[in-house]
């Protein structure tokens, strides 16, 4: 055979590098929805509503009452990079909302079929825009892809439909949707939580009552009440925490040493974004080990502000872990707090379950 010279270096289709980079933000119907919960909650909602067919993987649909979409806007919604809440680099800095790069719905939109119904308080009609691969497309083959003027409330629709229809080996990945459901609950009541003032329900499809449902007006330890169980909401002590040297206060509700359960329960939140941190959840369990019976474990809701300038969010695309400056400084003090709390509280029930 003769030698052949190295193949030539060709630009991949942009069509094929945007579902490569959606695939990286979205993984599972869960990482959708974190995004579309945080356009809600961002867009100053107090109700979201959530809907989930097979597991998230046939239908997600949120519903919420916010600020709306302008009409003018809808064109270039799902485009890559566009968003109402960041201008220049600098603002990376010191944003106060969830989302920071507008790429959410534009990945959406790259691998589902993606459908937004909204209305401001100032345009007398809802609009309805249906989305593929960024741009605009017709609802049904042969109609206008322009958005139609339809009845509706104030706030935003978004339905994303057959999630991954055109990632045939991610779609074959999921295996069971009441796998995927639970875990788009876990996301739903981790917000639920944290989101105070904002009501929250999620149902499945098919089924009568909503399997998450707390009011706007409930407080957050009746949140944990309705999200986790009434064991752990009883035995809760406040953690509240500020630190001018690192720039940082902390918020949260934790369990005391009267429970108890088999799995550490770690709700973290930093500026208002449900976040990863191992090294935190470590240093946390450590911490109610000397308090805890033998293989216990704690519940712990924690709220962190932390000077924007100070967080790097821009780590990766999927956001889940964020890096801060003096973490480990920052968890000491934060399991400081703990323990000394769990030090103030009456130990004499402790002493009894531990025999
Ligand atoms: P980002 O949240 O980073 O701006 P997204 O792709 O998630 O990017 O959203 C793009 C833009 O669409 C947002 O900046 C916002 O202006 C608008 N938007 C998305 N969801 C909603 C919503 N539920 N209500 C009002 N505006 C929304
Ligand atoms: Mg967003």
């Amino acid at each position: 055979d003769e030698m052949q010279g190295p193949r030539r270096i060709r630009a991949l289709h942009q069509d094929v590098v945007n579902k490569i980079a959606a695939g990286e933000i979205i993984v599972a119907p869960m990482h959708a929805l974190k995004e579309l919960i945080e356009n809600a909650v961002d867009a100053g909602s107090t109700s979201l509503e959530i809907l989930v067919k097979d597991g998230g993987l046939k239908l997600l649909q949120i519903t919420d009452n916010g600020c709306g979409i302008n009409k003018d806007d809808l064109p270039i919604l799902c485009e890559r990079f566009t968003t109402s809440k960041l201008k220049a680099f600098e603002d990376l800095t010191s944003i106060g909302t969830y989302g920071f790069r507008g790429e959410a719905l534009a990945s959406i939109s790259h691998i589902a079929h993606l459908t937004v119904t909204t209305k401001t308080a100032e345009s007398s009609c809802a609009w309805k825009a249906h989305y593929l691969g960024g741009k605009l497309a017709p609802l049904k083959p042969g109609q206008s892809e322009e958005p139609k003027a339809c009845a509706g409330r104030p706030g935003t629709q978004i339905a994303v439909e057959d999630l991954f229809y055109n990632v045939p080996s991610r779609r074959q990945a999921f295996r069971s949707p009441s796998e995927e459901y639970a875990k788009i609950a876990d996301v739903v009541g981790k917000y639920a939580v944290h989101c105070h003032g904002v009501a929250f329900s999620c149902k499945k499809h098919g089924e009568a009552g909503a399997g998450i449902a707390v009011p706007a007006n409930a407080t957050t330890r009746d949140r944990i009440r309705m999200i986790h169980n009434t064991a752990i909401a009883n035995e809760l002590i406040g953690l509240d925490l500020a630190n001018s040297q690192y720039g940082f206060k902390v918020d949260g509700l934790v369990s005391n040493a009267n429970y108890h359960g088999k799995r550490t329960t770690f709700l973290l939140f930093i500026n208002h974004r449900s976040v990863d941190s191992s090294n935190m959840k470590k240093a946390i369990d450590q911490t109610y080990s000397m308090f805890l019976p033998k293989g216990g474990k704690p519940f712990t809701y924690l709220s962190l502000e932390i000077d924007p300038a100070r967080v790097d969010v821009n780590v990766h695309p999927t956001k889940r872990e964020v890096n801060f400056l003096n973490e480990a400084e920052i968890i000491e003090l934060v399991c400081d707090e703990i323990r000394t709390r769990l030090g103030q509280v009456d130990t004499s029930r402790t002493f009894m379950t531990q025999s």
